[in-house]
């Protein structure tokens, strides 16, 4: 049974039991990192609740450190990879619900884009494993042209399972974010997962991914570096999810 969603984001958001999500729920990430701030909490409590839960990573990770002559191509990509099944350990997703599709970082291709129709046969097939009952994306308009392109392949991919629902999460929104970017009034159903007992686990799911923290790569002075602030945005919770609603009413 659903729980009482709130009119719009901009009122009061329903609390969302991860209990109620149908399965098996698919978390998608366009770089690894994103599945740990984006929904850490709710994957922990999905997790103890027995809920089968699988995840899909669509790019290399290859673009967070261009300048860095020891960790160039191959050596990165490895980590970032390491890193993510880390990070779903302490989440605990089993590794054999795990896809990895390797998609270029920093590029990933719109549908209509070269390479686009690959990339959504890729999708396609990563979760025809277990046909997605609820599908954890990250928010259409979320200020990353990776997370924006990755929301636009699940889209077309998803065509396959109409009936899915899908719940977006936003990770470069308020760092980033203007107006438009938000929710608009009447646009999506807001959702608020609390992170309860599930906080340490998110933390430490988050702080595993050294390669995006400044504590692995020194050699680069223009390489990536998590926003301190975001990652403490992300700890404090609740995670806040959006439901799109569907033109006539309703929502997935
Ligand atoms: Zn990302």
């Amino acid at each position: 049974m659903k729980a009482e969603p709130a009119a719009h984001p901009e009122g009061p958001p329903g609390v969302l039991p991860p209990a109620s999500l149908a399965a098996p729920v698919w978390v998608v990430a366009p770089h690894p990192d994103d599945e740990s701030l984006g929904c850490g909490g709710l994957l922990a409590a999905l997790s103890d609740l027995g809920v089968p839960t699988w995840a899909l990573l669509l790019s290399d990770g290859a673009a967070s450190h261009p300048g860095s002559p020891g960790w160039a191509g191959s050596r990165l990509v490895r980590r970032r990879l390491f890193e993510w099944h880390a990070a779903l350990d302490l989440l605990g997703l089993p590794p054999e619900r795990r896809v990895a599709l390797g998609l270029p970082d920093g590029r990933l291709p719109l549908p209509g884009q070269p390479n686009g129709q690959r990339a959504v046969s890729a999708i396609r097939a990563a979760l025809a494993r277990a046909a997605p009952a609820t599908v954890l994306l990250p928010w259409r308009r979320d200020p990353h042209p990776d997370h924006r392109a990755a929301h636009a392949l699940m889209e077309q991919a998803l065509g396959s399972w109409p009936s899915a629902r899908r719940l977006e999460y936003a990770v470069w929104l308020p760092e980033r974010g203007v107006a438009d970017d938000r929710p608009r009034p009447g646009e999506a159903l807001g959702w608020e997962v609390p992170l309860a007992g599930a906080a340490g686990r998110k933390e430490a799911a988050i702080r595993v991914h050294r390669s995006q923290l400044g504590l692995l790569i020194h050699d680069d002075p223009g390489g990536f570096v998590l926003p301190e602030e975001m990652i403490r945005r992300a700890l404090v919770g609740p995670e806040r999810l959006y439901e799109v609603l569907l033109a006539g009413g309703g929502s997935r």
